[in-house]
Parts: C-alpha cells; sequence; structure tokens
C-alpha cells in the first residue's frame, strides 16, 4: 500500500479512513485494559448510530462545531470519527481546563453540542448562560452517556457527508504568546495527506498492534496514533494513562508505541523494562518535546531498540522524521517527509548557511488552514511564498538532518505538554504585591522542564506565599501550566531594547530542579 491523498476522489476523511479498513471487519480495531475487544464492524456501526443521532436528533449541521472534554474511551473515538463523517467540526478541550479557560473556548468557538463529564454538566450549564449551548451532553469514562445510549436506538446507515479537502474537521486550540488560544483549523485534506505520509514512510501495516497511552485531545494521540492504525486496519491496546507497570504488562503483545520522551524516561526508570518485553516491538517513535541524547542512548542500551524522534506541531501535523530504515540521529529530528518542504531562514527571510540556526518554516498538504477567526493572526504567520512560520529554531547538518535548537516564542514544555508563557505571566501580574513576572522552562528530569515563575513585587509586604500563589493559580490555570516554583527578584534582566532577556533566566535558574 503506497497510497497518498491525491489518489482519493478526495471527499471525507473519513472516506479514506474506511478505504483501509481490513477487509475483515471483525479484525480488532480497539483492545481496552480491560479486556474488551472492539472490532472495525463495531466501529462502523457505532460511528453510523451517532452520526444518525448527531444528525437527525439533535438536528447539528455541516460545519457545527462540536466541544468535547471527556475523559479517553473508545467511545470517544467513534464520536471524533461520527463528528468527521457528519462534516461536523470536532474540537478537542484538555481535560485539565479550568471555568475561565472553558468560558474562553465556548465564546470563541460557538459549540453546538458540548460533550463533557458527568461531574462537568453543571458547569457548561453555567456557561451556557452567557453563551447559548444548544446541547450539552454526558459522556463518562467508561465511554458510557447520553449519546451512547440514545445512539444505540437509532438506525445503522448513514451517507457520509461530502467534504472538500479545505473543509475545516477539527479546531484544536493552541496558546499564542500574546496569552490568548487560538483555534488552529485542520482541514480534511491535511488529516489525510499527513496521516498517509506517515503510515508509509513508518511502513505501518495491518499486522501491526499500537500501545496508544497519550491522550486523545492533542495532535500526537488523536491524529499521529489513531489515524495511523485507521490508515492501516491496525490494531490499537488502548490505555488511559501512562502508567510504566501497564506498559510493560502489555509491551509483548505491541509492535509499535509512540510517546512523549517522559514516558521513555520512566520506563527507564523501572527496573522490569528489559530487552525481553521488547522482543515483539518493531518501532518506537517519540515526538511532542525534545528528546534527550542520553535518555536515546540510554534506551538503546537497554532495550536493543532506537528510537525514531519525529517533528511537528498543532498547526501542520507532521513536519520530520528520522529515517526508518536508515540512521536515527539524536538529537535531531530528521529529514522533512515526502510532500513537506522545509527551509531555515535568517528574521529578514534569507535562508541560511548549512549548520546556522535559523526560523523553520514549512510548507505542504499538511499545513492548516489557518486560525480560527483570527485572519490578521494567519496572515502573519505565513509568509508571501506561503510558508508557515513555525517559531522554531532549527538548523540542518550537512547530511540534511534537522534539529530543533530551541523555540523562538519561548514556550515551554511539561510533560509532553505545551506551556505558554505569556498566559502565565498575565495571572501572575493579577496577584496583589506583584509587579512584573516572566515565566520560564527549567530543566526537570521528570517533566523535561519545569515551570518556573520569576516575579518583582511591587509590595513585598503584601505578597503571598509560594504556596498561596501557587494555590490561588491552580484555580485558574491547568494544573500543568502552574509554576513548580516561583523565585522573587529585585529586577528582571533585559535589554537594551527593553525585553526580558529569558535566556539569563534560563542559566541563573538551571539547577533548581537538581
Ligand atoms: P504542539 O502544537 O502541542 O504539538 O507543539 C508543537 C511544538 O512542540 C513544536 O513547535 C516544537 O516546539 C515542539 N516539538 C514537537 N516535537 C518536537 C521534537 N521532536 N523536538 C523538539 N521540539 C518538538
Amino acid at each position: 500500500m503506497n497510497k497518498q491523498v491525491s489518489d482519493y476522489k478526495m471527499s471525507n476523511i473519513y472516506s479514506v479512513f474506511e478505504n483501509h479498513f481490513p477487509v475483515d471487519r471483525k479484525k480488532d480495531f480497539i483492545e481496552t485494559v480491560d479486556g474488551q475487544h472492539i472490532s472495525y464492524a463495531e466501529l462502523e456501526l457505532q460511528v453510523t448510530k451517532i452520526c444518525h443521532y448527531l444528525v437527525s436528533q439533535l438536528g447539528l449541521q455541516k460545519g457545527d462545531r462540536v466541544a468535547v472534554q471527556v475523559e479517553k474511551s473508545p467511545q470517544v473515538i467513534f464520536l471524533y470519527l461520527a463528528c468527521l463523517r457528519a462534516g461536523l467540526i470536532y474540537l478537542p478541550l484538555n481535560t485539565a481546563y479550568t471555568e475561565s479557560e472553558l468560558q474562553y473556548f465556548i465564546e470563541n468557538a460557538e459549540p453546538s453540542l458540548v460533550v463533557c463529564r458527568p461531574q462537568s454538566m453543571a458547569l457548561f450549564g453555567k456557561i451556557a448562560e452567557t453563551n447559548p449551548i444548544a446541547h450539552i451532553k454526558s459522556l463518562d469514562e467508561q465511554g458510557q452517556g447520553e449519546i451512547i445510549e440514545a445512539a444505540s436506538a437509532q438506525d445503522s446507515g448513514f451517507t457520509t457527508v461530502e467534504c472538500d479537502k479545505d473543509d475545516i474537521a477539527v479546531i484544536l486550540y493552541t496558546s499564542g504568546t500574546t496569552g490568548r488560544p487560538k483555534g488552529a483549523m485542520i482541514s480534511h485534506g491535511s488529516l489525510a495527506a499527513n496521516g498517509l505520509s506517515l503510515v508509509n514512510y513508518w511502513q505501518w501495516t495491518e499486522d501491526d498492534v499500537l500501545l496508544h497511552a497519550l491522550p486523545i485531545f492533542h495532535i500526537h494521540g488523536l491524529f499521529v496514533a489513531c489515524h495511523t492504525a485507521l490508515l492501516s486496519g491496525s490494531k490499537m491496546l488502548f490505555v488511559p494513562k501512562f502508567d510504566a507497570d501497564t506498559i510493560i504488562g502489555l509491551l509483548p503483545r505491541a509492535t509499535a508505541m509512540m510517546g512523549v520522551p517522559t514516558f521513555y524516561t520512566r520506563l527507564l526508570l523501572n527496573d522490569g523494562f528489559n530487552k525481553d518485553v521488547c522482543a515483539n516491538m518493531r518501532l518506537f517513535i517519540s515526538g511532542s518535546a525534545p528528546l534527550l541524547e542520553q535518555t536515546f542512548e540510554e534506551f538503546q542500551q537497554r532495550t536493543g531498540h532506537t528510537i525514531l524522534e519525529r517533528y511537528g506541531m498543532t498547526e501542520t501535523g507532521m513536519n520530520t522524521s528520522n529515517p526508518y530504515n536508515g540512521e536515527r540521529l539524536p538529537g535531531t529530528v530528521g529529514f522533512p517527509l515526502p510532500g513537506v518542504e522545509a527551509r531555515i531562514v535568517h528574521d529578514d527571510g534569507s535562508q541560511v548557511n548549512q549548520g546556522e540556526v535559523g526560523n523553520l518554516q514549512v510548507k505542504g498538504a499538511n499545513v492548516f488552514q489557518g486560525y480560527w477567526r483570527m485572519p490578521e493572526k494567519t496572515a502573519e504567520e505565513f509568509t508571501g511564498d506561503g510558508f508557515f512560520k513555525t517559531g522554531d529554531m532549527a538548523m540542518m547538518n550537512d547530511q540534511g538532518y534537522i534539529s530543533i535548537v530551541g523555540r523562538g516564542k519561548d514556550m515551554v514544555i511539561t510533560g509532553g505538554f505545551n506551556v505558554y508563557p505569556k498566559e502565565i505571566e498575565l495571572e501572575i501580574d493579577e496577584i496583589d504585591g506583584v509587579l512584573e513576572s516572566a515565566v520560564i522552562g527549567i530543566p526537570h528530569a521528570d517533566f523535561g522542564e519545569g515551570v518556573t515563575a520569576v516575579i518583582v513585587a511591587s509590595d513585598k509586604a503584601q505578597l503571598p506565599t509560594e504556596g498561596e500563589m501557587i494555590r490561588l493559580l491552580k484555580s485558574k490555570l491547568a494544573s500543568f501550566k502552574v509554576p513548580k516554583k516561583i523565585i522573587i527578584v529585585d529586577a528582571l534582566p533585559r535589554n537594551t531594547m527593553g525585553k526580558v532577556q529569558k535566556n539569563l533566566l534560563r542559566e541563573t535558574y538551571q539547577d533548581i530542579f537538581q
């Protein structure tokens, strides 16, 4: 199988998935940790019934948004696929988001349907008082809830809604340095192009068994992982949350795993993790944050496997990958994937010399359609000749391998999640007694980076204690965004242009988590 998206009379991405389902639909699509086996036939039946419910019962129409903040279960995948098939725009939300964050997403995206955990029904009900939401339905961690119950009584035939390759399939919010999260609009065509490219590049086949322990509200777990399985008709071992013992128990039955670097460091800390456990595996993939060379090497020594590191982002899907057959170089993210053009340029747009650091820009069918209701922001992020400015700083070696050397936008990646300093700084600056703040990422053995706030007091007497500030921030922000340490200083270092020199702060406090 070596089909590209251009081989399809492009319609709905669900039809592209369907074309790759195994001929024998009795084959497993998902096996859960509690021993449930869900076949491709069951997947098709459930998706059809949910489509009926969404369209005939709830009256949703092509282009309507469906916001989903739920725990991971196979039923969430059914709901996701039903939205795609019915031409609705799926909007996954991190389960850690708090009330004020959710309020913003609902106000901005105006979903017609919200699907949430049973315990969040009241919260969304309250949000709906100021931002009307036509329907709010629950889905619990067992995959049970109104939608699933009501869908069971529905018809089992549904005509997939025609979609153009540029029609929006998913909106995924990514924060911005300006503080406000931006909704990246990802089309049916981009998802199909990127997914098919990965299946080919990583040589995925129907015989693969993917160990899936990632969250499914993010590009990594939802697109990279689930789409490769769906586009090769293979099976997933579905684990609700990463836990080293569970993973070690399942690895002997898997052939591939995708993880954030934290997964690999945690596995290496476990004495039960060894070569024998990995005997059936053909591929370990890492992404979403830089993989330390030390982890890469320790992993190779312990298991004999060479982790394949790749690089991508919400707005673009996957851009580069280390080779499947050739040498996988630690500290690099490999080569541009087929169909992706990548270039490294100076601030003035001129090409850097080989080995020099510059801004990474990409172009291809994988790139998103723009930010939801932010045309100016979208225009700013593209060059005149159609390249997307990733915001990452990169360099290329003499063999063409790309390394991501830093993030122009100063984003912090903690446990695989992105934290945009500006958003946290804005909250900290609201605290009584705070004059200003700078949020940085400091190397942390477990999380990759630990969120750290450096603050200047306007009135030291008024300033709450570190513990009180952390508690206060926890009520406003998802816990992964809350600083693990708060440092008080007399002044922030600034350059002549008045910009805070975060690199100096990072250097000064580089050892605080050691
Ligand atoms: P997200 O949109 O959440 O997927 O985050 C995308 C960002 O994560 C990129 O812009 C990079 O800064 C970072 N990233 C993803 N993969 C890697 C990688 N393999 N190495 C370094 N940074 C990465």
